[in-house]
């Protein structure tokens, strides 16, 4: 392959879900190849290397960002991290695919945002549910009208956090760590893709159950009311070894249920009950994370948007931020305003 002709990515940050997902469903996109890794340890960032097959492993960013081959970058580090080096690969000219959540705050991730524009690079969220090709199906459903007026939702996403992911998730809220960054955001991120509404308000409570410290939460129940009315329950938790996971939509004509829809992978189930009875819906799955590149890739080309877009991650983050806030202040919130 000509590397010169094709678009190399860089990897800001040796996480797992880069080891994973992500530098494979860059690998899966057409002309495009993993130039980099960086990390904040320079034998990370090498063993890395050497595991994924990429070139270059630096351990600075000032490196990764001077590397000549690096056109896009993907950030993946912890949660306090992405808005510095998001600012700073903007400045360098490097088109951004930030992981979520985007930043600590709204005003961060709006700063991230605008740097892009400006710098005239492209900048999406890594929100990689809107990619499953069932809540894409769910999505089509409900705008098709198959339950008729949208009325409440439920999100069940309480799940074990697997040990090797125990880490700052837990025990640094510096780092942006507790299930409300972590899964709440995905969820809202969900329920904004599949009802095309926005949050208006929200009531929550959490838990530090038995995983998290330092004041973070491991687990969380909120109820939202969204600008289309219907109401949304989200269950999450860290601490929760068998519960599965899912999604509800209740309409006034009939009710959708999404079984173990809320994963990375790319499996469940989505079924429609209406008076017509009870059906199973066709399924064509695909890897998430494969499209959601393959959407940020087109759109380098000029064709359409990507899955989630900077704004997407930004009011979802809004809407993770507002349930932190309503189960710390034990008062009703609504989502704050922004403008970009
Ligand atoms: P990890 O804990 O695997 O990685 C985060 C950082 O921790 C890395 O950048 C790395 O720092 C450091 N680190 C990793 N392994 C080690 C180690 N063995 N020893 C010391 N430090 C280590 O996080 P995740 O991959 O789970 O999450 C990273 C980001 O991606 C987060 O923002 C998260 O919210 C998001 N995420 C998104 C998902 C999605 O589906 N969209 C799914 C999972 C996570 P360094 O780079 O300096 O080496």
């Amino acid at each position: 392959m000509n590397q010169e002709m094709n678009t190399g990515w860089g990897l800001i940050g040796a996480s797992t879900i880069a080891r994973q997902y992500m530098a494979d469903a860059i690998r899966a996109q057409e002309g495009h190849f993993v130039q980099a890794v960086m990390s904040s340890n320079q034998e990370r960032a090498n063993q890395f290397a050497k595991d994924c097959n990429i070139p270059a492993a630096y351990s600075s960013l000032e490196a990764i960002l001077a590397d000549p081959l690096v056109k896009v970058v993907y950030i993946s580090t912890t949660n306090d991290l992405h808005f510095e080096q998001a600012i700073a690969a903007a400045e360098a000219g490097k088109h951004v695919l930030c992981e979520k959540p985007l930043a600590l705050s709204i005003d961060q991730a709006v700063e991230m945002a605008k740097a892009c524009k400006q710098a005239g690079v492209l900048m999406a969220t890594n929100h990689h549910l809107r990619n499953a090709a069932t809540h894409r199906k769910i999505k089509e459903l409900i705008q098709a009208g198959a339950i008729g007026k949208p009325l409440f939702a439920r999100v069940f996403h309480a799940v074990y956090l697997p040990p090797h992911l125990q880490g700052w998730r837990l025990d640094k809220p510096q780092a942006g760590g507790g299930v409300i960054l972590d899964i709440t955001v995905h969820d809202v991120d969900t329920l904004r893709f599949t009802m095309e509404s926005e949050i208006q308000e929200v009531v929550a409570l959490s838990q530090s159950a038995s995983m998290a410290k330092e004041g973070l939460e491991d687990g969380v129940m909120a109820a939202i009311r969204f600008e289309n009315g219907v109401l949304a329950q989200i269950h999450d938790a860290f601490t929760v070894k068998h519960g599965g996971h899912g999604i509800e939509y209740h309409g006034e004509a009939g009710s959708i249920f999404g079984r173990n829809v809320m994963s990375q992978q790319p499996v469940g189930e989505v079924i429609l009950r209406n008076a017509d009875g009870e059906q199973q819906i066709a399924i064509e799955h695909e890897g998430l994370y494969v499209r959601g590149v393959r959407t940020f890739c087109e759109a380098l080309k000029g064709n359409g948007q990507p899955a989630a877009t900077a704004e997407d991650g930004i009011r979802s983050l809004a809407g993770a931020l507002a349930v932190l806030d309503a189960s710390k202040s034990g008062t009703r919130q609504e989502v704050r305003a922004f403008t970009l």
